[in-house]
């Protein structure tokens, strides 16, 4: 079987609205972001494998519990497969910044192995979509080859991306471009 190429997608300020500088600790909180069940749906008429990579230190923090995390992840699957848009896996960071023995948090590239080694990825030809510095470090440390960043109101943008989009409305013409 040949390996996929995938489309990695950083969760908060990417798949929802970000909520700042708090977290999403239920459904009631997470809300999609303009245009990114297009840009699902697209990446998989394309035969990409789409991948969410998130940082929830809110579980680490005590704020909620690994259970609640699961629970939003399984709502948000259930609306978007009805889109024909769920993701292929879902993989979380749930340690705490501070943690000495975390291997897992952004910008380390381990989530986007695991799921190239679980999945078959080819990550040579795969992309990510990120909002902050440390998901584009993630992908560079990975060696992916492209990069596109939504710009996100708080938080500076230092690290450079392949791509830079002011928000995620025009993300699926722009996947539409870069997609064999
Ligand atoms: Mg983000």
């Amino acid at each position: 079987m040949t390996p996929r190429p995938a489309v990695f997608f950083d969760r908060d300020g990417v798949v929802n609205l970000s909520p700042g500088a708090g977290y999403v600790l239920s459904w009631n909180d997470f809300h999609f972001s303009p245009g990114l069940i297009a840009a699902l749906r697209l990446c998989k008429t394309r035969g990409y494998a789409t991948i969410l990579v998130t940082s929830q230190q809110g579980v680490g923090k005590g704020l909620m519990t690994q259970a609640d995390l699961d629970q939003i992840h399984d709502q948000m699957q259930r609306a978007l497969t009805t889109e024909h848009a769920a993701f292929d896996a879902i993989y979380a960071c749930t340690c705490l910044s501070t943690d000495p023995d975390c291997t897992c948090r952004k910008p380390s590239p381990e989530m986007i192995h695991r799921a190239a080694a679980e999945h078959h990825l080819d990550l040579t030809r795969s992309l990510l979509v990120g909002d902050y510095d440390r998901d584009i470090q993630m992908a560079i440390h990975a060696g992916l080859p492209t990069t596109i960043r939504i710009l996100a109101d708080d938080h500076p943008a230092t690290v450079p991306a392949t791509h830079t989009l002011p928000g995620t409305d025009t993300l699926a013409s722009l996947l539409d471009t870069l997609l064999p």
